[in-house]
């Protein structure tokens, strides 16, 4: 997808976590990150460090760390001057003495010194932002300060005079809306006051009182192991108002508040006003807080229309595919090639909603798209024949469309779905044009208005498929058959294509060794181990050269590699405890590559007898291709001392990519035994 979704700021959510493009929402306000949390038995109580246990799982199977007996040198690697803490509570802190020697305060705390001089502690963020380290080593002792921004502490709001907190109310910015649609509205501020919406045409609608609730935020949901003990609770001393009212043409005078690009919003008069107002009223007390919201009304009858158009350079920091999102800025739903038709019925700021069928909705990135000339018809109209043209290593599906409408592939086991929105069933002929049986039965359905639906049986498991606009306006869905496989010799003949993870981005260790340099090492040992197995390897960097994310996934996809491994290792976002939840796990995200994540994820942890996080389906642009099976491997975590100083062992580099070619051969032989088995009488 497009380069700015995901390259920098995506992956980091103030910590030092940077996987392949994850994409975790900060949570915005002071609200998300104001929780305590205790993660597992050893979570800290009254600012005591944990270390990790002798025999906690950190350890595994790794060598020992090597002793160092430098000059005593504190280098302080996480967190950096001025870096903004995403947690309030406890977050770690990491770096090196340059000793094994020496030993170490922080904010007056000892903290463990490895002995090659590393250290790691899960420590309370000072609530003024400033650490204080003291190293001792011998006669020498080094003092040194790093400052920080830490969340700002909750407002305290006097009970006796009303407050409206300006930053919390919402709707904000450029928004356009259908006639009668609800518009939620809510802002924060003194508790037990009377709030009302005040509407340009006078109309008064009061809004509800609630309390507030601080929810663990999502870095911790998705990476701490005990989500148990991740608790919601009430703040105090604010409240949230909340209500809705029906959409309508509104202005705010204040020209720092963009308007709508999909609709005109009205002209505030001279001295008339065309905008919300605000009210809340305390006691004796009035606060009013104009609503900063431009909106705009769209006629049912011409809604916009626009085509998807990625305005990044293709195979560089583009890949001509717009993604489609469930809500406004949420996960990645859709996936489709430029020239795709959408069928727009509202805007929040530089999102457009996208009419899929009548109750169902999909959210784009306005840039995403170019909007067609008004009056342009919505796109409507049938779905006609459906032909199939087998090749020898694909069969490719071409749906015969009125127009270039938005469309969604869901794989099954052994089977391919198609939905397409907005189209309706007209197909008279399924043309098989052969006997060849990977598409064993084709079958359409209409569910619903809008809703049209091709369901390809298959005779094996999809090896992958790519979906595109033909010339003639026919959607090509291209399944990709099954490759040979030798139960023998199950890498031979097979073109594996080997991502060594960042820069740009990574994370970094105690000692200064970054993600990318480890990422390397390890694809540098991987490819010759991979080509004495047989297989021909795509190397998508070779030395510490950046290289875009969607430069990464085009190189495989263009050179037809049938199997994508994007190696890495793994860092942690703000306020999880990396002693309680490090370990190797292994990221996929279509169906097609469950079995490729799993068997990895199986020799990795065979190999180096780390804690088991499991596989995962994350949201990362090296596993999103979809012509071929792709995991993205975090063996280590680049924070934990003892496996940062094992990533920079060539005996352990050695080791992970002798796991990884076991565990991409005991998928291959799975999918082989599988087809065979399956091909009995
Ligand atoms: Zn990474």
């Amino acid at each position: 997808m497009n380069g700015r979704v995901h390259v920098a700021g995506r992956g980091r959510i103030g910590g030092a976590r940077s996987m392949g493009g994850a994409r975790v929402r900060p949570t915005a306000t002071w609200i998300g990150a104001a929780i305590a949390v205790a993660v597992g038995a050893c979570a800290p109580t009254g600012g005591v460090p944990e270390s990790p246990r002798p025999s906690a799982a950190p350890e595994g199977a790794l060598p020992p760390i090597p002793a160092r007996r430098g000059p005593l040198a504190l280098d302080v690697v996480y967190p950096q001057e001025g870096a903004a803490i995403a947690a309030r509570d406890s977050t770690f802190v990491y770096g090196s003495t340059g000793t094994g020697d020496a030993r170490l305060w922080i904010d007056g705390t000892p903290v463990p010194v490895q002995p090659n001089g590393a250290f790691l502690a899960f420590l309370p963020v000072p609530p003024a932002g400033v650490y204080r380290f003291l190293a001792v080593a011998g006669e020498d002792s080094v003092r040194l300060e790093r400052k920080v921004r830490v969340p700002p502490p909750q407002p305290l709001l006097s009970a006796d005079s009303a407050t409206i907190l300006d930053r919390t109310i919402a709707p904000r910015g450029a928004w356009a809306a259908l006639p009668g649609e609800r518009i939620a509205v809510s802002f924060r501020g003194t508790p037990g006051g009377i709030a009302t919406l005040v509407l340009p045409d006078g109309s008064r609608i009061p809004l509800v009182e609630r309390s507030v609730i601080a929810v663990a935020d999502e870095a911790q949901r998705a990476f701490a192991r005990d989500t148990a003990a991740l608790a919601s609770e009430r703040v105090r001393g604010v409240s949230e108002y909340m209500g809705e009212f029906p959409a309508m043409p509104l202005a705010t005078p204040s020209p720092a508040i963009e308007r709508p690009t999909l609709a005109e919003v009205p002209t505030p008069t001279r001295g008339g006003f065309a905008g919300a107002i605000l009210e809340l009223v305390v006691r004796n007390d009035t606060a009013r807080a104009p609503l900063p919201l431009n909106l705009a009304l769209l006629d049912p009858d011409r809604l916009p229309v626009a085509e998807t158009f990625d305005p990044e350079p293709l195979g560089r920091t583009g890949d001509g595919i717009t993604v489609g999102r469930p809500g406004p800025g949420y996960t990645y739903a859709y996936f489709w090639p430029d020239g795709t038709r959408l069928t727009l019925t509202g805007q929040r700021n530089g999102e457009y909603r996208v009419r899929l069928a009548p109750d169902l909705t999909a959210w784009v990135d306005a840039r995403d798209v170019r909007l067609l000339p008004r009056g342009t018809p919505v796109p409507t109209g049938r779905v006609g024949t459906v032909r199939f043209a087998p090749g020898p290593k694909a069969v490719d599906v071409r749906i015969e469309l009125a127009d270039r409408f938005p469309f969604r592939v869901d794989e099954g086991d052994r089977s391919i779905t198609v939905t397409i929105y907005g189209g309706t069933a007209d197909t008279d002929w399924l043309q098989y044009r052969s006997v060849d049986p990977f598409i064993r039965v084709a079958e359409w359905e209409q569910p619903a208005d809008g809703i049209y639906r091709l369901t390809l049986d298959l005779e094996d498991e999809p090896w992958g498929y790519q979906t595109a606009w033909a010339a003639n306006g026919d959607l090509v869905l291209r399944i990709r058959r099954p490759p040979a496989i030798d139960p023998e010799r199950p890498l031979r003949g097979l073109l594996v294509a080997v991502d060594p993870g960042h820069p740009p981005a990574g994370a970094n260790g105690p000692t200064g060794l970054t993600e990318a340099q480890a990422n390397l090492a390890i694809a540098l040992r991987l490819r010759p181990l991979l080509e004495e197995a047989g297989a021909r390897v795509l190397m998508t960097r070779t030395d510490m050269t950046p290289v875009p994310l969607q430069a990464r996934t085009h190189a495989a996809t263009a050179a037809d590699a049938d199997i994508l491994v994007s190696v890495h290792n793994n860092a942690f976002p703000d306020g999880v405890n990396p002693f309680a939840n490090n370990g190797t796990s292994v990221y996929y995200f279509h169906r097609h590559s469950v079995d490729l994540a799993r068997s990895l994820q199986r020799a990795l942890l065979e190999e180096l007898g780390l804690r088991d996080l499991g596989i995962g389906r994350g949201n990362l642009a090296l596993v999103r291709p979809t012509w071929m099976p792709a995991a993205l491997t975090e063996t280590m975590y680049m924070m934990i001392p003892r496996q940062e100083a094992a990533l920079r062992d060539p005996a352990v580099q050695e080791r992970i990519a002798r796991a990884h070619v076991r565990g991409l051969e005991e998928f291959l032989r799975g999918r082989a035994f599988r087809r065979e088995r399956s091909a009995l009488p």
